[in-house]
């Protein structure tokens, strides 16, 4: 279903495409553009989005339902976009595992169909859009080297082992993007995500946070995968949109890729005591071996930080929300979707 926006918009107003617009992330950004004063186009299949994330009806937004290798070939000539954030993707780990193909498909073939698009819908027919490609700290693989930075070699495991072809799609996407840098002077931005968290991210796919929220709240036991000693850093959602945002207005950005995330690290363990703290939760921790999980074989990365240098030079990234207000507002988002949805609110 298709909801044209209005063309009028004030004067510096950007028209601008979101791939992936009602997923956890591709929410958020659609939330701080229109209120920018954007005129936005989401592209989104829900597979793993949801249409509830995003205004029902806005003046500026258009929300086209459906695969991106369909939506594109059906745009008009005369759809021209300033910006494009390419976010959608196969998300979640467990996803991945379970759906391999349509994963990997996803991650590349969009991927392919969106940079070509980015080169004829640019502002006018002569200029291609400026482009962000979302990627993921997974390109960096097993790698050891942490804090990992954008130059760092990448190490993956055995083609026989099904995890790596995230990390191999999502570098196969960054090296696309970079190719169509050189050779057609495309304009764009690849921004490495590093584990994000916030309001809306479901853990239906896998995702650490929300999983341990909801059974803090609950009362359950915290599944602790592994031994709980693998650690992350954890960087709220909402200070990620207003950097990407950054990113791809700063001209010196364009070309490169950057790491985006929180360089605060935090045992898995330790976030599930943390979780059951913050929500003053008698839930405790409950150590599940990978094998079950995940199914064997699984290797999990021990150890994932961000070298934020570049970013910090290039636009004076910091984040800024607390790790503590990002499971409270999660907590609280979980409760009103209960209510909204007719059930008792978790807590
Ligand atoms: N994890 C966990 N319990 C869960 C979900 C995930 O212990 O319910 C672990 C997972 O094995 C990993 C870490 O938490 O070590 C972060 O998982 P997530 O999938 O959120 O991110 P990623 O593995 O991509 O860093």
């Amino acid at each position: 279903m298709t909801q044209e926006p209005s063309r009028q918009s004030g004067a510096n107003s950007r028209r601008v495409l979101v791939t992936g617009g009602a997923g956890f992330i591709g929410s958020h950004l659609v939330e701080a553009l229109l209120d920018r004063g954007d005129v936005v186009t989401v592209i989104d299949n829900l597979s793993t989005g949801r249409r509830s994330n995003i205004p029902e009806v806005h003046e500026r937004l258009r929300f086209i339902e459906a695969d991106l290798g369909d939506a594109l070939p059906g745009m008009a000539e005369s759809d021209r976009f300033e910006e494009i954030y390419h976010l959608a993707a196969a998300v979640g780990v467990k996803r991945i595992l379970e759906r391999p193909v349509e994963s990997i498909e996803t991650n590349i073939v969009d991927t392919v169909a969106l940079l070509r698009f980015a080169e004829h819908h640019g502002p006018t027919p002569e200029t291609g859009a400026r482009t962000l490609i979302a990627s993921s700290s997974e390109v960096y693989g097993k790698s050891e080297a942490a804090p990992f930075s954008e130059e760092d070699d990448c190490v993956y495991g055995p083609t026989t082992a099904g995890r790596w072809s995230y990390a191999c799609s999502k570098a196969i996407d960054e090296h696309l993007a970079l190719a169509h840098a050189d050779a057609a002077g495309l304009p764009v931005v690849v921004a490495r995500f590093f584990n994000t968290v916030g309001p809306r991210q479901v853990g239906d796919y896998g995702m650490v946070l929300p999983n341990f929220v909801r059974a803090a709240l609950m009362g359950d036991a915290i599944p602790v995968y592994g031994d709980g000693g693998q650690s992350r850093c954890f960087c709220d959602v909402r200070d990620v949109v207003p950097a990407i945002m950054r990113l791809l207005s700063t001209p010196s950005c364009v070309g490169r890729v950057f790491n985006i995330g929180s360089d605060h690290l935090i045992s898995i363990l330790e976030l599930a005591r943390r979780v059951a703290s913050v929500l003053g939760s008698t839930s405790e921790p409950k150590l599940i071996p990978y094998d079950k999980a995940y199914g064997p074989g699984f290797e999990d990365l021990r150890l994932r930080r961000p070298d934020l240098t570049r970013i910090r030079d290039a636009i004076g990234f910091e984040a800024s929300i607390p790790l503590d207000v990002t499971i409270r507002d999660i907590a609280s988002q979980i409760n009103t979707s209960a209510a909204a949805s007719g059930g008792n609110a978790v807590q």
